[in-house]
This record gives C-alpha cells, structure tokens and sequence, in this order.
C-alpha cells in the first residue's frame, strides 16, 4: 500500500519581504506597510524605506496606529517615543483612512 500522506504542502515563496504590524501583528508584504525608523531626531515615518535605522512596520490604516502608538510601536524601536515624535506620528494616522481599502488582490 503506498502509503504517500507524509508530503507536506510545500510553499514555493517568492521573495517578498515579509514585516508584522505592530499594531495588529498581521505579516504581510513589506511593501503593503508603512515603516516608521528610529533616528537620532527620533521616530520618524520613512515613506521611502531608506533610512537608516532601526524600524517597525504599521499599516496604512489608523487603528493600527493608534493600536502602535500604545506601547507596541516603541517596544519595537527599542526606544520611548517622545511627545515630539508621539505628535508626528498622530498627525501622519490623521492622514490614513480608519480602514485599509479593500483593493488589494491577491497578486
Ligand atoms: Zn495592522
């Protein structure tokens, strides 16, 4: 009897960057989510994600912000987020819609 259940489903993965919300944990493509980096003029958001630094990822969608700016997003950057930077980066939620757009197909 041929026994063949052993195979695992195997994933091909293509090289996408994968990052994790800190705000909701979801892992997703790095390019789906928006990078917030600690520099030494503190967090900044890095819509360019070429700053130098250490960073953590948010989705473009505000209650992942404000989920982040609890506690999560500057447990992630290893640092404490100054009023300064707590500002910037609710002024920058502001800006985001409360809900990511339903668009995104599957590839
Ligand atoms: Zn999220």
């Amino acid at each position: 009897m041929a026994k063949d259940m052993t195979a695992k489903p195997v994933k091909r993965v293509k090289h996408i960057p994968q990052r994790t919300c800190v705000g909701c944990r979801t892992v997703l493509a790095k390019r789906e989510l928006i990078r917030i980096v600690r520099t030494p003029e503190g967090a900044r958001v890095d819509l360019t994600g070429k700053l130098a630094g250490r960073g953590a990822y948010l989705h473009n969608q505000r209650s992942c912000w404000e989920r982040g700016l609890r506690g999560a997003l500057a447990h992630a950057l290893k640092t404490e987020l100054t009023p300064a930077d707590r500002e910037r980066l609710e002024e920058f939620a502001q800006s985001l819609p409360e809900e990511s757009s339903p668009d995104a197909p599957a590839m």
